[in-house]
């Protein structure tokens, strides 16, 4: 399973957050290296639509789809050489597919901040540059080693040369991900060379609860961050939510002016930066919900459910949640023209509703 690291400056939230996410309560202190060992949180992504399909089939239970998070010891200054955590730190990193940045704002002078003051610019450039240090080294000892290759017709020039932009870039302290594809790095080919800042960033700032309903210190930090996707919140909220009943939770969410928690946000988006998305099939037994990444045809998001689903596969009935909802019934949708059978080449949309035949 695909899964977001979570990074941050020591006492940032980061453990409150995962604990929040987690339900499970890790040791959570107010000095650094509070949290050592990295812990994997899977969380249900929220899907309102799985609620509303189990009523139309009459569904015994749902099964959401999930985001997987795992949390990342505390990154300090001086990680890329090796100090700390450092190496550790790096090597979880590299395992993670993509890399949640916790980001303090909040203002507690009972919470020490590691660089003495309260800077999420600063705070983000600091762990961004650990990051881009590291990739500078990892390329310092593939360069030469790529040249030597490419001279013996070892390995291919592109990426030798992919290697030298994603130099370039970096060299500038700015991470692949922001700046290499404007720049023409191949990301693809320098994800292959094991660089980590090619991996997609998302961000969540840890506010107080005052912060959390002003829209102009919000917009000024998602624009300090963007085009990434950035995730507002106040972890010890989150934790004190996941004590109350839900309308209870609700109530105290909207007056913060929010809809839904931030964790269900983060959970949304981190779906969403992972480029991954879901697709439903319902009946008596289940309504669930199924990972695939953005862009799978037909078969292959049959195999998610099952390899002999996708080598076996003839077509898929397929109506979309929208067309079904407004139907009432899979019945009434089929003859309103709304079911559709695609075959091997059709690409999986959000939110299709999907019957898989196929050969066993
Ligand atoms: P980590 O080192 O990044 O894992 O940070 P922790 O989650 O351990 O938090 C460090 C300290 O900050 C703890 O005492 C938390 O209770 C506190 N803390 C976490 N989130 C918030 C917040 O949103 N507001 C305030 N005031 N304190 C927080």
């Amino acid at each position: 399973a695909l899964t977001i690291g979570i990074v941050g400056l020591p006492n940032v939230g980061k453990s409150t957050l995962f604990n929040a996410l987690t339900k499970n309560q890790v040791l959570a202190a107010n000095y650094p290296f509070a949290t050592i060992e990295p812990n994997i949180g899977v969380v249900p992504l929220p899907d309102e639509r799985l609620d509303r399909l189990a009523k139309v089939f009459g569904s015994e239970r749902i099964v959401p789809a999930t985001v997987s998070f795992v949390d990342i010891a505390g990154l300090v200054r001086g990680a890329s050489e090796g100090e700390g955590l450092g190496n550790k730190f790096l090597a979880n990193i590299r395992e993670s597919d993509a890399i949640c940045q916790v980001v303090r704002a909040f203002q507690d002078d009972d919470v020490v901040h590691v660089d003495g003051k309260v800077d999420p610019a600063g705070d983000i450039e600091t762990i961004e540059t650990e990051l881009v240090l590291a990739d500078l080294q990892t390329l310092e000892k593939a360069v030469p080693r790529l040249e030597k290759e490419v001279k013996g017709r070892k390995t291919d020039k592109g990426v030798l040369d992919t290697a030298l932009a994603a130099q370039r870039v970096l060299e500038e302290g700015r991470t692949l991900y922001a700046a290499g594809p404007a720049a023409g790095v191949d990301m693809e080919a320098a994800t292959g060379l094991g660089l980590l800042t090619t991996k997609p960033f998302i961000y969540v700032f840890n506010l107080d609860e005052d912060q959390l309903t002003d829209d102009a210190l919000k917009k000024q930090l998602a624009e300090s961050v963007a085009p990434a996707d950035a995730v507002f919140l106040n972890a010890k909220l989150e934790m004190d939510l996941m004590d109350m009943e839900p309308d209870e939770a609700l109530e105290m969410l909207q007056g913060f002016g929010a809809e839904e928690s931030g964790l269900n946000q983060l959970a949304r988006k981190g779906f969403h930066t992972l480029g991954l998305q879901t697709y439903l099939t319902a009946g008596p037994k289940e309504a669930r919900a199924w990972t695939i990444k953005q862009g799978w045809t037909a078969p292959q998001a049959a195999g998610v459910i099952h390899t002999d689903f996708q080598r076996g596969f003839i077509k898929a009935e397929i109506v979309s949640f929208e067309d079904l909802m407004e139907a009432g019934s899979m019945a009434a949708a089929k003859a309103a023209g709304k079911v559709r059978m695609e075959g091997k080449d059709y690409v999986m949309q959000d939110g299709d509703v999907v019957e898989f035949r196929f050969n066993v």
